[in-house]
């Protein structure tokens, strides 16, 4: 059956995409975060994404050009109160990659969403059982483990929880094929698979970066010279954002108890030092409006 309306919590790097690529596709979206400037910074953001895909064309994109910018923001409601989403079918949460943060929300949204309402945790690592405990719906509750930029990206890692459904998994597998997305459906562990391989990557490539055996560009460009990657580690980092890695290898090390998911110090000094990659400008490359402007 067709999923019409969505929620989207968390409007940042990937709760815009995300609202983004589901309007584009016929959703009615509510995109809640907890600050009016943080919504009116995403539909900015989501005018200027549609802007520069209409004018490079669709050949990157899955996705549709059929509707114009006005009708897909005309589908977004753009919201702080919780109670908006009482009525939707299906919610996708993506907001800051902390536990208590993001339990607070589990909690919120059992209260006011019916029992039928499926809840999807985009996380980078956090166990989706531990959400499904939280809740007093664990059968409804899946991962759906988005690639950013969420638009562009073809596939998704589903990640069954514990008690999660088999018709929960099929309504999020009817959610994504609406999103013109492919779908691998993999167990519950933290990081899942990605990002448990991807996380520790990134972690040790900073290492590499503090102890001096290369630069950062050096770094990058091994990894796509040697390995055909389109983007190296530091570049992917900046991608993602530095304090989403921070979180998510934190979770990763308290999971697995496991010294090899140590966060890099100098990966907690830079996310300290207000340098999160490619949403602020800078991190281990300089940005202005999402580009990169430095080597
Ligand atoms: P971000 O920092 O860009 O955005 C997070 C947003 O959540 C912020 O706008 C913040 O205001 C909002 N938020 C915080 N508390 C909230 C609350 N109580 N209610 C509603 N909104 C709230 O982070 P992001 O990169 O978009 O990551 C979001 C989630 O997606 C994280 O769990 C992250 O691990 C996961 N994720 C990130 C990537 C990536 O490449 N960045 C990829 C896949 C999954």
């Amino acid at each position: 059956m067709k999923i019409q309306s969505v929620g989207v919590i968390g409007a940042g790097t990937m709760g815009i995409g995300l609202a983004q690529n589901l309007a584009q596709t016929g959703h009615q979206v509510t995109l809640l975060d907890v600050a009016d400037r943080i919504l009116e910074r995403a539909e900015a953001e989501i005018r200027k994404n549609l802007r520069m895909q209409n004018f490079f064309s669709a050949s990157k994109s899955n996705i549709s050009l059929e509707l114009s910018t006005i009708e897909i923001l005309d589908k977004i409601i753009f919201s702080t109160d919780y109670q908006q989403l009482k009525d939707v079918e299906f919610i996708v949460e993506n907001a800051t990659e902390k536990w208590n943060l993001k339990q607070t929300i589990y909690e919120k949204i059992d209260e006011v969403c019916p029992a039928e309402t499926i809840f999807a945790a985009n996380t980078s690592a956090i166990s989706i059982t531990r959400f499904g405990s939280v809740t007093q719906r664990p059968d409804r509750v899946i991962g759906m483990h988005f690639m950013n930029p969420v638009p562009i990206k073809p596939m998704v890692e589903v990640i069954r929880g514990y008690h999660t459904a088999d018709a929960t998994i099929q309504s999020a597998q009817t959610l994504l094929r609406q999103m013109g997305k492919d779908s691998i459906v993999v167990n519950d562990s933290p990081g899942f698979v990605t990002n448990r391989v991807m996380m520790l990557t990134i972690n040790e490539a900073i290492f590499i970066l503090q102890d001096q055996v290369a630069t950062v560009a050096e770094i990058d460009r091994l990894f796509k010279g040697c390995f055909g990657h389109k983007m190296g580690p530091l570049e992917t980092a900046d991608l993602i954002g530095l304090d989403t890695i921070l979180y998510s290898i934190e979770v990763l090390y308290e999971s697995f108890n496991d010294d090899k998911y140590r966060p890099c110090p100098l990966l907690k000094k830079m996310v300290d030092a207000g340098l999160y990659g490619c949403k602020n400008g800078k991190g281990f490359y300089t940005y202005i409006q999402g580009q990169k402007v430095s080597d």
